[in-house]
C-alpha cells in the first residue's frame, strides 16, 4: 500500500474500527511516516475527546432514519437479507435453493466490503455511527464546536465595534473641542463688532514703555457703558504667579480693570468693564500680581490715551 491508502485507514483506526490485518499493515508503516503519524494523534484526540463530551442519547427519529437511508443505499443493509437472493445474484453457486438450504449468508462478492464504505465517511459520521456515542453525542460536540465559532466571531465583531466606538468618541471629543473654540471666537468677534458699532466708542493706542518697548495695543472703550477691549501684540510672557493689569486714568488717578496675560507670541486679548462715565481718560497696563491689585505697583508696560 501506498502512503495515500494508509491515511484512508487513520480515521477508521482513530475509532477502532480496523480489522486487525489493515491495523498490523498501518502500524508497520506508521513508524516510516511522520504525517500519517501525526494525524493519527490529531483523529484519535479529537475522537477521544468527543467520548467524554456528553452522555449518549437517543437521535429523534427522523434523523435516525435518515441516516439509517444512507447507509442502505451505500449497500449496508441494515434490513434482513435473504439469503438465497443474496445467492441468486451472486450467480456464483448454481442452485438457490441449495445455498438456501446450506444457510449460507451474504458472501463477499455480493455485498460491498463494509469498510471500502465506511471509508466514504467522514469521522464525524462515523462517530456519530458508533452505538456508544450516540447520535446525540455527535450532534452535541458539532454543536459545542459551532457555539464556540460563534462566540469567536462574536468576540471579534465586539472588539471591532468597540473600536469603532473608542475612535468615533474621540472624533466627537475632537470636534467638540473645535466648536467650543469657534463660538468663543464669533462670541469675542461679536463684542469687538458691538463696541465698535457703539456711538459713543473712543479708541485709543498704547505704547510699550521700557520692560517691553516694542510693545503695542489698541483699546476701544465706550465712555457710556464702561464697556472696553483690549488687543496687545509684543508683550513678554509674564512670570509665575503674575498677570498684566489694565487701569483707568482719571483726574490722575488710576482705576483697576481686569487681568490678562500673552500667550507664547506675546499676543493678549481682554474684554473688560471699566468705571464709566470718563469722557477722555488714559490707559496703561501694569505687570502685577495674578488676580490683580487695587492700585498699580508694578512696571508699566503699556501707556496711551484715548483719541
Ligand atoms: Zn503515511
Amino acid at each position: 500500500m501506498r502512503h495515500e491508502d494508509y491515511k484512508q485507514l487513520l480515521a477508521l483506526e482513530a475509532v477502532g474500527a480496523l480489522e486487525s490485518d489493515e491495523r498490523g499493515a498501518l502500524h508497520g508503516h506508521l513508524p516510516s511516516c511522520a504525517e500519517c503519524r501525526e494525524e493519527l494523534r490529531e483523529l484519535t484526540d479529537a475522537a477521544s475527546a468527543l467520548v467524554y463530551t456528553v452522555a449518549p442519547v437517543v437521535p429523534p427519529p427522523a434523523l435516525r432514519e435518515h441516516i439509517l437511508e444512507r447507509v442502505r443505499a451505500a449497500g449496508l443493509a441494515e434490513a434482513p437479507v435473504d439469503p438465497s437472493e443474496a445467492l441468486d445474484r451472486s450467480g456464483a453457486l448454481g442452485g438457490s435453493r441449495r445455498a438456501a438450504a446450506s444457510g449460507g449468508g451474504r458472501t463477499p462478492a455480493v455485498a460491498p466490503e463494509p469498510r471500502s464504505v465506511l471509508r466514504g465517511f467522514s469521522l464525524w459520521q462515523l462517530l456519530a455511527g458508533r452505538p456508544a456515542l450516540g447520535f446525540g453525542a455527535a450532534a452535541a460536540a458539532i454543536a459545542v464546536l459551532l457555539l464556540g465559532a460563534t462566540t469567536l466571531s462574536l468576540w471579534g465583531r465586539n472588539q471591532a465595534l468597540s473600536a469603532e466606538v473608542s475612535r468615533l468618541y474621540d472624533r466627537l471629543r475632537a470636534t467638540e473641542g473645535e466648536l467650543a473654540g469657534q463660538r468663543e471666537q464669533l462670541a469675542s468677534a461679536r463684542d469687538v463688532s458691538d463696541l465698535l458699532a457703539a456711538p459713543g466708542v473712543r479708541v485709543a493706542e498704547l505704547t510699550g514703555k521700557q520692560p517691553a518697548p516694542g510693545a503695542r495695543a489698541t483699546l476701544a472703550y465706550d465712555h457710556s457703558t464702561g464697556r472696553a477691549l483690549v488687543m496687545a501684540t509684543g508683550l513678554p510672557p509674564c512670570p509665575a504667579g503674575h498677570a498684566y493689569q489694565l487701569w483707568l486714568i482719571a483726574d490722575k488717578k488710576p482705576l483697576p480693570g481686569g487681568t490678562f496675560k500673552a500667550d507664547a507670541e506675546g499676543r493678549a486679548r481682554l474684554s473688560d468693564r471699566l468705571p464709566q462715565g470718563f469722557s477722555a481718560p488714559a490707559f496703561a497696563v501694569t505687570l502685577e500680581r495674578e488676580g490683580g491689585v487695587p492700585a498699580p505697583q508694578g512696571d508699566v508696560y503699556l501707556l496711551g490715551s484715548a483719541s
